[in-house]
């Protein structure tokens, strides 16, 4: 989706701008689907024999659901990236993207899509105070309560006897 013509970027850097839909195959099976076009930008340069450093900017929003209460969130991305892209297989950039020897293009299309992987904002909430779903019954807490009793959980019944006991021995 996002060509760079190798033979360009030796001659001096070049702006890396490109918008991608959604729905582009670059994109396909991704686990958060972009709710928006993808915007690239940024430039890549040379920086040596076989060597390219892109210095790049990828901003969209990301459809999620709230790790709470299940509602919809849309999550806005936006990710500054520095990616060495370089023939030299001894290269000590663990980062870096591995060319193959005297490659004409290279794709940013891959880099893009990791970066989207790496993003996707897996713990996302609606609001920072989101009260979730009641685990009983479902409803969306932040509707209001629900009609679970509390005193109905084991877990208030047992501390409600403990309270009891505590009760009669100071009395
Ligand atoms: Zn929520
Ligand atoms: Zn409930």
């Amino acid at each position: 989706m996002l060509r760079v013509e190798l033979h360009a970027v030796a001659a001096g850097p070049l702006e890396t701008v490109a918008e991608v839909a959604p729905a582009d195959p670059a994109l396909a099976d991704l686990e958060f689907r972009p709710a928006e076009t993808v915007r690239i930008t940024g430039r890549i340069m040379a920086t040596g024999q076989g060597s390219y450093f892109w210095e790049g900017r990828i901003r969209t929003a990301m459809a999620v659901t709230c790790r709470r209460c299940l509602v919809p969130v849309v999550v806005p991305i936006d990710q500054r990236v520095h990616l060495l892209f370089t023939e030299d297989e001894d290269t000590d950039d663990p980062a870096a993207v591995l060319l193959p020897p005297r490659a004409a293009t290279l794709d940013l299309g891959d880099a893009v899509r990791e970066e989207l992987i790496l993003d996707a904002p897996e713990f996302a909430l609606c609001r920072d105070d989101c009260r979730g779903l009641c685990p009983r019954c479902g409803t969306d807490l932040n509707q209001g309560p629900c009609q679970c009793r509390p005193d109905a959980d084991p877990r208030w019944a047992a501390l409600e006897a403990l309270g009891t006991q505590g009760d009669d021995e100071t009395r």
